[in-house]
């Protein structure tokens, strides 16, 4: 391909969630060129990917996709943000909420701080994250996100959804707007004198060209990492988790509007509520538990006594590459690299780095010349978000199994994240110091400080000033007070569902 020459062809490889979103995204901004997805039906997809941040959201309004149109095909439910439960062994922390971003957090937030930081200093105020959000109200009261018209207030939200469903709806999204989806398995993958992609050889003996390519092949990175030979930066230093076993269950009668996450003897168990079933799975370290006990802890944990559900058992490949984009080839969704699933950030990574690159593409007149700082925006959202990960793990106090405590005693921490906890403890005004050292790139001062108040990651109270007469307690009243009025605008959340045809 020259240089600063729109592509006449552009081959998308791999049809799970990543390339039907590349697929609709490019061929929605370029309908001039022509946008192919190449994908097997032998080699399945990843087949999880239930939960999303509110990335998706915007996703689905960037391509003009009403909720009352996709939601119901694809049996999705609203999200507000995910319980955390068991991870903190600290009496009346043992269980936390991480809202999304309100717009009512502008009024509610500066009473947050103010008690952590009362807290920070010995005092007994209240500072758990849970009363201070109208995210957390409305979750507790099996609320949806979305208000009435004349609350003047928006709060973001994400999803749940079944991943299959999803890839057939964005599938037949893609082919309307044009993409032409081949099928086969890639064989070999070949490339001209300048090292790029020129064409790839099925397994069948055909050939398929094209000028520029993007990687969606999930872990195996056939043509980023296997034919470009991008190398692979592992996260097994500091994310243990390698493994995951899933299972289905029923779905519940009244759809709680977030995901759980519950810490077990080796990793954590989600639980994500869908209009038809629950996903369930256990993300735990093979170094640690095997997957025969991994499937017999979470079947316990589920009271799952009916052996007829089958459990599915996966490996996890975590890190990312150092190059997202090199030469025609831009690597997207587990091609490029995964974090875990704890706060589920795939799907946002994967939106990130299309959006980004369609920017940079085009604002270098299609040639590479913005190549290097795609890289390292892309890069630093990785890093930033496997931040906010590791101190899941780091700053847990479970003392009961070798897993737990492997985590507590790892000290290959980021210098970023490093900070962050030197902040918690330290800070006279910890909101204002995450934002004058730079350290909110992928998660606001709020998320972090619900992190680590939520675990309840405090100094011992001191007595005299926590028997102090004024702790708060009138202004937490009003608090609650506005939160709750705020919650009258808001509607069930299977009543919410029913009105946009999910039922
Ligand atoms: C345990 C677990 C839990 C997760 N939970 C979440 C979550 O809650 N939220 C979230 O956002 N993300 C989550 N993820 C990540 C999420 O699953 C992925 O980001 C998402 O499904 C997109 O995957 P993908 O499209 O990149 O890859 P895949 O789904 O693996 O698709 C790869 C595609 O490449 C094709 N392919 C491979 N080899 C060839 C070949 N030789 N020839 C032709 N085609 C080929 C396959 O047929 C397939 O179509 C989770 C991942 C795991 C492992």
């Amino acid at each position: 391909m020259g240089k600063s020459q729109k592509p006449k062809t552009l081959l998308i490889v791999g049809g799970g969630t990543s390339g039907w979103m590349a697929a609709t995204l490019m061929a929605s901004r370029w309908p001039d060129i022509n946008v192919r997805l190449l994908e097997s039906d032998n080699i399945g997809t990843v087949g999880v990917g239930e939960g999303s941040t509110p990335h998706l959201k915007i996703f689905f309004d960037t391509l003009g996709i009403a909720e009352s149109e996709w939601m119901p095909r694809c049996n999705a439910t609203y999200k507000n943000g995910i319980y955390f439960s068991n991870w903190s062994s600290v009496p009346g922390f043992e269980r936390y909420f991480h809202p999304f971003p309100a717009q009512t957090d502008d009024l509610t937030m500066p009473m947050f701080f103010k008690h952590i930081q009362a807290r920070r200093l010995g005092r007994s105020e209240t500072p758990h994250p849970d009363q201070y959000f109208l995210e957390s109200y409305l979750t507790r009261n099996n609320l949806g996100p979305i208000a009435a018209e004349c609350f003047p207030f928006n709060v973001a939200y994400g999803y749940h959804f079944d991943a299959a469903l999803l890839g057939k709806f964005l599938a037949a999204k893609a082919e309307f707007l044009g993409v032409e989806r081949i099928e086969g398995n890639v064989a070999q993958v070949q490339l001209n004198e300048m090292g790029e992609i020129s064409r790839l050889r099925l397994d069948d003996s055909r050939t398929v060209q094209a000028d520029f390519f993007i990687d969606c092949t999930g872990f195996k990175s056939l043509l980023l990492q296997d034919a470009l030979q991008v190398p692979f930066t592992s996260y097994r230093d500091n994310l243990f988790n390698d493994a995951a076993v899933v299972l289905p269950t029923d779905a519940a009668l009244e759809i709680t509007p977030a995901t759980d996450s519950t810490a077990l003897s080796n990793g954590w168990a989600w639980r994500i509520p869908l209009r038809n079933r629950c996903g369930n799975g256990y993300v735990y370290s093979s170094a640690h538990l095997s997957a025969d006990q991994a499937e017999t802890e979470l079947r316990q944990h589920l009271g799952l006594q009916d052996a007829e559900v089958s459990a599915r058992h996966l490996q996890m490949k975590v890190g990312v590459v150092q190059q997202h984009w090199r030469h025609n080839c831009v690597a997207v969704g587990l091609a490029q690299g995964f974090i875990e699933p704890l706060e589920a950030t795939a799907l946002a990574l994967t939106f990130n780095t299309i959006m980004q690159f369609i920017k940079r593409f085009e604002d270098g007149d299609f040639s590479g010349r913005y190549q290097d700082d795609f890289n390292r925006e892309i890069g630093a959202k990785f890093s930033g978000i496997r931040d906010y990960i590791v101190c899941h793990y780091k700053v847990n106090q479970r003392t009961d199994t070798a897993y737990w405590r492997d985590n507590a005693a790892n000290n290959a921490l980021s210098e970023s994240l490093q900070a962050v906890l030197h902040l918690w403890r330290h800070s006279d005004n910890f909101a204002a110091d995450m934002r004058k050292y730079n350290l909110e790139g992928s998660y606001q001062a709020k998320s972090w400080a619900c992190l680590l108040a939520g675990y309840g990651l405090f100094p011992a109270l001191d007595a005299k000033a926590s028997a102090a007469p004024d702790n708060g307690r009138g202004e937490l009243t009003e608090l609650a007070e506005f939160i709750r009025r705020c919650g009258l605008n808001f509607t069930n959340h299977n009543q919410l569902l029913a009105a946009h045809g999910v039922t």
